[in-house]
Parts: C-alpha cells; structure tokens; sequence
C-alpha cells in the first residue's frame, strides 16, 4: 500500500548497472513506513534502525502496531517481566495453560487454547521440557519430531556477504539498512536454469544504503595495504567511503544432522538445560552461495568496482533467522503442527513463528511469520469450539 523507500545515487547507479546486465531490479519491501501511515509517521533515513527500535514509530513492530489495537479492544492483559517455564497439558493431551515465573514468584495461568510464539529456540526447548503423563518426551513429541528439521539461515552472517572498493565515493553513511535497498532475484529459488549447476535454490542480492563509520573502517583493504598501521589509517582515510557490502540469503533447507534438543550440561539460571543446536555447512547451500557471489562480483564490476572480495561461505550455526524443530506438515509422523499451526499431537496448542517452517525462501522470514501468525489467529476464532473446547 506505499511507495517503496526513497532511492539514492548509489541505488540508482547499482540498478543501471544491473540492468546493463540484462537484469530486473526492484527496491526492497521494507516493513517501514515511506509515508505517514495510520498516525505514524514516515521513515527519517538516519540509520541505526539495524539493531534497536526506531524513536520515529516509522519502523513496524507490534509494539506500535498490532499491541496497541489489540489493547484497545479490552480482550488483551499483557504480563510482562513474565517467564514461561511451563506449558502444562493433563492426561487427555490438552494443554491447560502455562506456568509462569513474575518477580520470582510462580503461577499457573489456565488457559483453553495456547499460542507458542517465543521463537524458534525457545518453542523448542519449552516443548522439550514440558513432559507430562500424555507426553513423557515433551509436549506434542510423541512422535519424536520436536527439535528435528532445524536450520539457520545462510546469508552474510554465515560468511555469505561481497565486499566492493569503487574509485569514488558511495555516500551511503545513512539509510534505512537493507529495507533502503534494491534486489536481485534472477538467482535466487526456481528463477533460473540449474541444468548441471549440482544445487537447487540460490540467493537473493541486496545492496543497500547505510555503511556505518566503525563498519566502513573496519573494511578490508583488498590487498591494498596492511590491515594495521600508518598505511592502514591512510588507506582507511581515503577509501572507507568507498567500500561497500552486498547482502546475499540463500535458500536454505533442514537436513537429518541438523537438529535442536536439550543440553545434557549447561543450565539456565532456573536449572532448566538450554537449548543445544547440532549444525553447521551443507554442501549445496555453500555451492548456491558461492554461484550467487560469482553474480554479485559481475554486478559490483558493472558497476566499476575495482576490487571485489567474497567471504568463504561457512554455514550458519546460530542465526537471527532460525527454522524447524516444530515444523508444519500434514503428516503427523513427520510434523509437530498441522496446516494451520496447531500441534498434531495437542490440538489445542497453537506454535507460532519460524519454528513451523520446513525450508526457507532466499528471503527475510518475518513477513511470512506475521502471515502464519494471522492465519493460525483466523483458525482458531473459527474453529474456537472444536480446538479449545
Ligand atoms: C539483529 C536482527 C535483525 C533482523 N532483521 C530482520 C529483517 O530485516 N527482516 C526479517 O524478516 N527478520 C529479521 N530478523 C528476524 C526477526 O527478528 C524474527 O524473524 C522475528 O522477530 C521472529 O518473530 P517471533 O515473534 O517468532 O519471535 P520474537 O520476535 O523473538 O518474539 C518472541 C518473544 O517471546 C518472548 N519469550 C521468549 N521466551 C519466553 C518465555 N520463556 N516466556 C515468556 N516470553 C518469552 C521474547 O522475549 C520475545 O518477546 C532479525 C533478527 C535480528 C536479531
Ligand atoms: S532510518 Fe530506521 S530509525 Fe530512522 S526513521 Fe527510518 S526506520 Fe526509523
């Protein structure tokens, strides 16, 4: 319903350049505000929206969006500082609600129907936990399922990312991270030929408009100069401005060897073991990943670029984007939640977040969250007498 995010020299010379390679650029869906929207204003591209919230209200998040109309229906108690330590089910396989630790006090809350939404890990780790009579392994694990199919997604976090050095400067110091940016989709999914290629999937290309000073004086100098120094600082002080990061997410997919489960050793301050994550490089995303880097390159040198340097893609272990372990599917065999979100094994036990994915596209996953998230919220209101009873 908005207009993309404002352009920037910088984006528009990378689109010429794509384009000049027969491709189509477009500028990145962002989850900001480009206009004032709904009593929000519009987006200030200072930057430092990367890793905190935005004092603007441009940036979405529940906290401004969907909590507020929530808490205006009177329907919504939001207990914070609260801690879940429990989903407690009874004999039948129903959940009854969850236990709860506030101000180092505990409580149960009953509950007709629960919603899981405390990300990929922590879904897991509080299923794992919550053994009962119906469910001796875990809640809804019956089938030994919780915790299987997990996967980080491969992008620049997991050695992904190209670096360029251009002969003049970028002035992309602020922006609205990867939002203010233009894609490239040619290479990512089912968009091209794979015949002979020895992968399936791709990644997307995103360059963006915000380089950071710490970030740009922390660039490689690309065989240029000593990476400490006199000839560093001097490098540093002519080119920082000059380099430049792509961002690339590859399709990613689960894998037998890649699973969630209990910590036989380390405990949380409660004593309740953490989360331990079995991961680590495929070949076919590393040969996806190192396929889209060659296109990155040819892009950057369209460009001019001078100089390009690509990372030595090593997988991901942790990940701000995780998938699996309680994965969606028809199958109960092989799945924790139905097609709706909801647990095969707990019907009344709804798991929301990245944790009922079964692959990741070579994109962001918080859409595609949300979207599950209001499908499974539908579910429930129209099917309330046969899930919570
Ligand atoms: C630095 C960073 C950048 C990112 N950038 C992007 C991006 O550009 N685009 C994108 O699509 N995604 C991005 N992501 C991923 C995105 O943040 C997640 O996909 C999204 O937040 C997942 O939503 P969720 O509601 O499932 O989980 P969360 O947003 O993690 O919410 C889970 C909530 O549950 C609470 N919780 C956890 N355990 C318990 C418990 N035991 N008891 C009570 N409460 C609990 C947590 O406090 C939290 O509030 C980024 C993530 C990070 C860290
Ligand atoms: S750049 Fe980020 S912090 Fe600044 S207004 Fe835009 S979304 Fe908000």
């Amino acid at each position: 319903p908005m207009p993309p995010l404002r352009t920037t020299d910088y984006l528009e010379h990378m689109k010429a350049a794509a384009r000049s390679l027969g491709w189509k650029p477009f500028h990145s869906p962002a989850a900001i505000n480009s206009v004032p929207r709904h009593g929000r204003g519009s987006c200030g591209y200072h930057g430092y929206c990367d890793r905190g919230g935005c004092h603007l209200r441009a940036k979405n998040s529940t906290c401004f969006s969907t909590i507020p109309e929530a808490l205006k229906t009177k329907n919504l108690t939001i207990f914070d500082r609260a801690q879940v330590t429990r989903v407690v089910s009874d004999n039948h396989g129903r959940v009854t609600g969850v236990q709860y630790i506030r101000d180092d006090r505990d409580y149960f809350q009953p509950a007709k129907a629960v919603l899981l939404g405390s990300y990929t890990y922590e879904n897991v780790r509080l299923l794992l936990l919550s053994k009962s009579k119906a469910f001796s392994n875990g809640l809804a694990n019956n089938h030994g399922q919780v915790g299987r199919h997990y996967f980080g997604h491969w992008d620049a976090q997991a050695g992904v990312g190209v670096n360029a050095l251009f002969p003049m400067d970028l002035n992309v110091w602020y922006g609205a991270i990867l939002s203010q940016g233009v894609v490239i989709d040619e290479w990512a999914d089912d968009s091209f030929d794979h015949a002979g290629l020895g992968f399936i999937g791709g990644a997307s290309m995103t360059v963006n408009t915000e380089r950071h000073p710490i970030a740009a004086a922390a660039t490689e100098t690309f065989g240029h100069a000593p990476m400490w120094g006199s000839k560093w600082k001097a490098w540093i002080h002519e080119n920082a401005g000059r380099t430049v990061s792509a961002y690339l997410q590859a399709n990613s997919f689960p894998y037998e060897n890649t699973y969630l489960d209990l910590d036989s050793e380390v405990k949380d301050p409660l004593g309740d073991p953490v989360i331990r994550v079995t991961s680590g490089p495929k070949e076919n995303e590393r040969l996806a990943a190192i396929y889209a880097q060659d296109k990155m390159e040819e892009w950057f040198k369209a460009a001019g670029a001078t100089a390009v340097k690509k990372a030595n893609p090593g997988g991901p272990r942790l990940s701000t984007h995780t998938y699996g372990g309680t994965r969606m599917g028809d199958n109960p065999e092989t799945n924790v939640a139905d097609r709706w979100g909801f647990a095969h094994e707990a019907p009344n036990l709804g798991l929301l977040g990245g944790s009922v994915f079964g692959t990741s596209g070579a994109r962001n996953p918080t859409l595609t969250i949300q979207a599950l998230a209001w499908r499974a919220a539908d579910h429930l209101i129209k099917s309330w007498k046969s899930i919570a009873g």
